[in-house]
């Protein structure tokens, strides 16, 4: 059955990066790859149309669709908005309303750019970490929050850590998943020496697992998570962990690599529909200029091909393609170096496109 895919490019680099990562999937439907793709504005070019971040046509298109591919949202111009329009609502109400509750941020440093991270080669080359956050629960969103006052007069700020046994299962369940089509380790990231919440999402780690013997689990504080990924990152091979801490490590383990414009993510509902798109954002200091890197936006189509459309030969062949280019030495210029071609943002497209034919 042909797969529905939203293509939401949204503000700044998006319409650019996205623009090559159709150029991609237009490629695989010319091969057989059963696929229909609607393009909709969201975020600011969503505001200008529709006065709305996420207009209605756009989260309609993105419901009935199977995968969602979007670019970036944000810009100066939308800055003094009132925050209700800006445009991150656009895609905090698509997470909210697609219940994209499972976040999947690899790190992964090619070989090709080891001497982009800060950290020595031999500690990061290699890398390939996944890190499954929890995506719509916890700190960020447990009631009651806000700032009282007490009756000294004095102010004070109190947020809620809460999680229910079924969205710690649903959560460890789509870990376990992955680690199964990775290399069957899983570090479950929490505190549960002090915070009871946590506990509890041990225990439930502990009592999913049970559904796949075949995963080794492991727990970790996650202090000592956070110093283990600047240490020895390459011991990890899947991580799953609370909305918080998730923020937190995928930010630290992306930055292992150095190159925020390779790394892409994927945002999952229960069924496997998912929302891909690239971890950095809309980038407006060089949108227009044929400069961005779309490298992350097309690996952000191999995770689509693996995670919500089930072809993982595809996907894999996209990634191969990535490497093939690198190997060639071709740069966009926020990973060239010395002795590199640096090419543009479409001309890098092409060249992918051109590996994935050979
Ligand atoms: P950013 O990720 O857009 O840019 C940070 C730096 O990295 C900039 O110097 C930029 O030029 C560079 N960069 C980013 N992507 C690149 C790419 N593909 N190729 C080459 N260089 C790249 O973060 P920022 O500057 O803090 O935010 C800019 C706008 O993006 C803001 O409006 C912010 O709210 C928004 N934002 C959106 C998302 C998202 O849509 N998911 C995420 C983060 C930030």
């Amino acid at each position: 059955m042909t797969k529905k895919i939203a293509v939401l490019p949204g503000d700044g680099i998006g319409p650019e990066i996205v623009a090559e990562a159709v150029k991609v999937l237009e490629c695989l439907r010319a091969e057989g790859l059963d696929i229909e793709m609607s393009e909709a504005p969201v975020g600011g070019a969503g505001y200008e149309a529709s006065g709305k971040p996420l207009p209605d046509d756009t989260l309609a298109l993105a419901k009935e669709s199977d995968a969602i591919l979007l670019g970036a949202v944000g810009g100066y111009q939308w800055e003094s908005l009132d925050i209700s329009v800006r445009p991150e609502k656009g895609l905090l109400g698509l997470r909210a309303e697609l219940e994209l509750f499972s976040n999947l941020r690899p790190a992964i440093l090619y070989k090709q750019l080891a001497d982009a991270s800060t950290l020595k080669p031999e500690v990061v080359s290699g890398l390939d970490i996944m890190i499954v956050r929890e995506l719509t629960g916890g700190i960020y969103f447990g009631q009651p929050r806000g700032i009282r006052t007490l009756d000294n007069g004095e102010k004070q700020g109190f947020n809620t850590l809460v999680y229910s046994e079924s969205e710690i299962e649903r959560i460890g369940h789509s870990a376990f998943k992955i680690a199964m089509k990775r290399g069957k380790k899983l570090c479950s990231v929490d505190k549960a020496n002090v915070l009871e919440c946590t506990e509890l999402w041990r225990e439930v780690m502990e009592r999913v697992a049970k559904d796949y013997p075949e995963v080794e689990l492991l727990h970790m504080y996650v202090d000592n998570a956070a110093m283990q990924l600047v240490r020895a990152p390459k011991q990890f091979d899947v991580m799953v962990t609370t909305n918080m801490f998730g923020d937190i490590l995928s930010d630290c383990a992306a930055m292992l690599t150095g190159s925020i414009g390779m790394l892409p993510s994927a945002s999952l509902d229960a069924n496997g529909k998912g929302m891909y798109e690239p971890i950095h954002g809309s980038a407006p200091d060089i949108a227009g200029k044929n400069v961005a890197n779309p490298l992350a936006t097309i690996l952000s189509v191999a995770m689509m091909l693996r995670y919500s459309l089930n072809e993982s030969a595809m996907a894999d062949r996209i990634e191969k393609a990535v490497e093939v280019v690198l190997d060639k030495g071709l740069r966009t210029a926020d990973i060239d170096s010395d002795g590199m071609q640096k090419i543009g943002t479409s001309e890098m497209g092409d060249a992918v496109v051109a590996a994935l034919a050979d």
